[in-house]
């Protein structure tokens, strides 16, 4: 069976495509990502985080514009100009385009403006970091929940999402945009988790200049700070970056391999033992 493929590339387009870039590394686009990007005759991306090594699939004569030094009216404006003017536009932001993209106010404009989008996603920094790590954010018995979220800064966050709160649930957290704030983070989570619990930080997940930190909550801040790591980091908080060192007799396996256990695609193996839960 074959997905629904990204419709034809031929000029002109009915539709602004919004790319999720990725992390970073230019070959973490996805393969749709990269098909209109070389086909482009606009390319309006979003600054540092987008590899220049990316923008070079971009045509030669596409007319490429960094948005970091833009306000939203005018990211807004080059866009529909362009589209209006039948160019093939593409908005490139980075990682996902579903997580702290201000995405959505670029898209009521551009409703607004009568241009067509389709959205096409991205690899999120908060799934390269997990990769980096070598980690699953959702363990058996341990976190079946991922928590994405960051500490407030210049932009708030709502009253009932303080990451003290939020801390209860003492599952994995994925902060974005707070590694400046590594001490403030560590403070709202003591009392909810345990000093010993892993911490990881990475920092610029995928680009060359890579940095892992990793620690727990008494130390971390301290090896951050060390590391000289302000910021492009994403902070992630859990138990789930112990797996490796969880003893086999303590280890939860899954459900979906396991031997004994069927599912709508495999049946249990008859000889074998029931599920350990
Ligand atoms: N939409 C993006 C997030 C943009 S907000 C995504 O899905 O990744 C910018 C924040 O993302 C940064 O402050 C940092 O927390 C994180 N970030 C972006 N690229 C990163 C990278 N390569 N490595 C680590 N963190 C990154």
């Amino acid at each position: 069976m074959t997905g629904r493929a990204a419709p034809g590339l031929q000029a002109p387009w009915d539709r602004v495509y919004v790319v999720g870039a990725g992390p970073g590394a230019p070959d973490l686009i996805t393969v749709r990502g990269l098909k209109v990007l070389e086909a482009a005759d606009v390319v309006v991306y979003a600054g540092s985080l987008v590899s220049p090594d990316l923008l070079a699939h971009a045509r030669p004569d596409a007319v490429l514009h960094d948005s970091a030094g833009m306000a939203l009216p005018e990211i807004v404006a080059t866009v529909v100009d362009a589209f209006r003017a039948g160019r093939r536009v593409v908005r490139l932001q980075t990682g996902d385009t579903a997580l702290y993209s201000a995405q959505a106010e670029q898209l009521r404009a551009l409703a607004e403006a009568d241009v067509p989008v389709e959205i096409v996603p991205g690899v999120s920094s908060a799934m390269a970091a997990a990769a980096v790590l070598g980690c699953e954010l959702t363990l058996p018995e341990v976190a079946q929940s991922v928590i994405f979220t960051r500490m407030a800064g210049r932009t708030p966050v709502p009253e009932g999402e303080r990451l003290a709160s939020l801390a209860a649930h003492g599952t994995t957290l994925v902060l974005f945009l707070s590694a400046q704030m590594i001490h403030k983070v560590v403070a709202e989570l003591a009392g909810a988790y345990p000093p010993d619990t892993p911490v990881a930080v990475v920092y610029r997940a995928s680009w060359p200049d890579q940095q892992v930190v990793r620690g727990d909550l008494t130390d971390i801040v301290d090896k951050v700070r060390a590391a000289g790591i302000k910021m492009t980091a994403i902070i992630v908080v859990g138990r789930v970056l112990d797996a490796m060192g969880i003893p086999e007799e303590a280890f939860r396996y899954s459900k979906l391999y396991d031997p004994g256990f069927s599912h709508g695609f495999r049946r249990a193996a008859p000889e074998s033992a029931p599920p350990a839960v």
